[in-house]
């Protein structure tokens, strides 16, 4: 959400970030409708003082001696009642068409953000190590899964449906190692880690910006009011929403979490191995720090490079991409993706996501902090993926690959793994 003063302001650039996104959202109806809500609640303000100046006078009437003036008086408030009541009842019309416009107002995008209207136009920034020239045919992930019985689609299909998965043995093993990995760097870099539900209301979603927009791609619990959140991001934020917090230094949070998505947009799209699944597991950090744009900046680098670090200790060729307008989500302002190597694939695929939000989040969560001044302000978030599996497998277990159809495990997982050095 953004701030209304603002939105006035600053309407022509926001009319041309819902082109850039590729939103399907008017600014000027939401203009018109701000408009006509101003103009009514000034009618419906006027109308309440003269209904507390037409009772006032009727009590006056009475205390004067005037009986038959005070009941001539009387219905002229009962027409300014039944007059308010119609106005009231418009404005409430109003207000809740301006709250649900208002929900769909797209953030602002950053001006290094590149321009282009999908993830073909996300612009290379950095690549890190080469890929794989391998001297013998790779297998892919799922043949090298069901090689060393560390991956049974098969099953995950008939237990829960098309896009399910079963890890077994090793590939259970590999799963818990990379999410610990990731969990000790998220406490190493100062994190609080959390447990939080993922299983929220329908609040928490609008408070993280993804309700309304997300709503057909997440999955709901029949009879409640519950959803099964698609990341950790939704708790995250709403740990402190409707708080006033202390800012002096930024609050650093991060879980581990199940994550679940109906990838409703993605229908015929990954639907063999591993890439797209309806459930999956991630470490997720969240940043909610002082409304300061150079601040923001810099951690979002800094949990980019917490990000970096994880595929690093993987010893997995990677990039990373500043992400396009196109491709950005509503409530992202600017955002980078890693992509890591993916034998199977030819290239290299989404691994993990930093995105910088601004105030958008915080507006919708209220989550606030007073200034030096003791003014009070909206925070500002950002959020990066450390860790997703079994996504992440795809590259560790492909890339990692030997001849014998042994597959090595990199240095930094071996304390995970009883000190294994391959999978054999
Ligand atoms: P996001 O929270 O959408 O930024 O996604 C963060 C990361 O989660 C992605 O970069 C992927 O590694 C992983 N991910 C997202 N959606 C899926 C999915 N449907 N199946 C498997 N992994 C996913």
């Amino acid at each position: 959400m953004l701030d209304m003063v603002m939105i006035r302001k600053q309407w022509l650039e926001i009319g041309e970030v819902a082109v850039r996104k590729g939103l399907d959202f008017d600014v000027k109806v939401l203009l018109a409708v701000d408009e006509q809500r101003k103009v009514l609640l000034a009618e419906t303000e006027g109308i309440r003082a003269q209904r507390n100046r037409g009772s006032a006078l009727v009590e006056q009437l009475l205390r004067d001696g005037r009986p038959d003036d005070a009941e001539a008086q009387k219905k002229v408030n009962s027409t300014l009642v039944a007059g308010l009541k119609e106005k009231e009842a418009e404005l409430r019309e109003l207000e809740s068409e301006y709250n649900r416009l208002m929900l769909l107002v797209p953030n602002l995008i950053s001006p290094d953000s590149p321009e282009g209207a999908s993830d073909l136009d996300n612009v290379e920034v950095m690549r890190y190590l080469e890929p794989p020239a391998f001297e013998f045919t790779p297998k892919n992930h799922i043949e090298l899964g069901e090689a060393h019985d560390m991956i049974d689609l098969r099953r995950g299909v008939k237990i829960g449906g098309a896009r399910q998965y079963v890890l077994k043995n090793d590939g259970a093993l590999l799963h818990r190692a990379i999410i610990q990995l990731a969990m000790d760097i998220a406490q190493q870099q100062g994190f609080t880690l959390l447990d939080a539900p993922v299983m929220v209301r329908e609040e928490a979603l609008f408070a993280s910006g993804f309700f309304p927009g997300n709503r057909e791609g997440t999955f709901a619990i029949d009879g409640e009011d519950q959803w099964l959140a698609g990341t950790s991001e939704v708790p995250l934020i709403s740990y402190y929403s409707g708080e006033t917090i202390d800012l002096n230094e930024p609050k650093l949070l991060a879980a581990a979490s199940p994550c679940y998505r109906r990838e409703v947009g993605s229908a015929g799209r990954d639907v063999h191995g591993l890439y797209r699944v309806h459930g999956f597991s991630k470490v997720e950090q969240v940043v909610i720090c002082r409304a300061d744009l150079e601040l923001a900046e810099c951690w979002l680098q800094r949990i980019l490079a917490n990000g970096r670090m994880l595929v690093e200790k993987l010893e997995l060729p990677y990039r990373i991409v500043a992400v396009c307008a196109g491709d950005m989500s509503q409530k992202n302002y600017k955002q980078y993706d890693i992509e890591t190597w993916m034998p199977s694939r030819g290239n290299y695929g989404e691994t993990h996501s930093a995105s910088s939000i601004l105030d958008f989040q915080a507006r919708r969560a209220g989550i606030r902090y007073r200034d030096n001044e003791g003014k009070l302000q909206y925070a500002y978030t950002l959020n990066c993926t450390i860790v997703a599996s079994p996504r992440m497998l795809i590259p560790l277990l492909e890339n990692h690959q030997r001849e014998d159809g042994s597959i090595y495990i990199p240095k930094a997982l071996r304390p995970y793994l009883s000190g294994r050095e391959s999978i054999i």
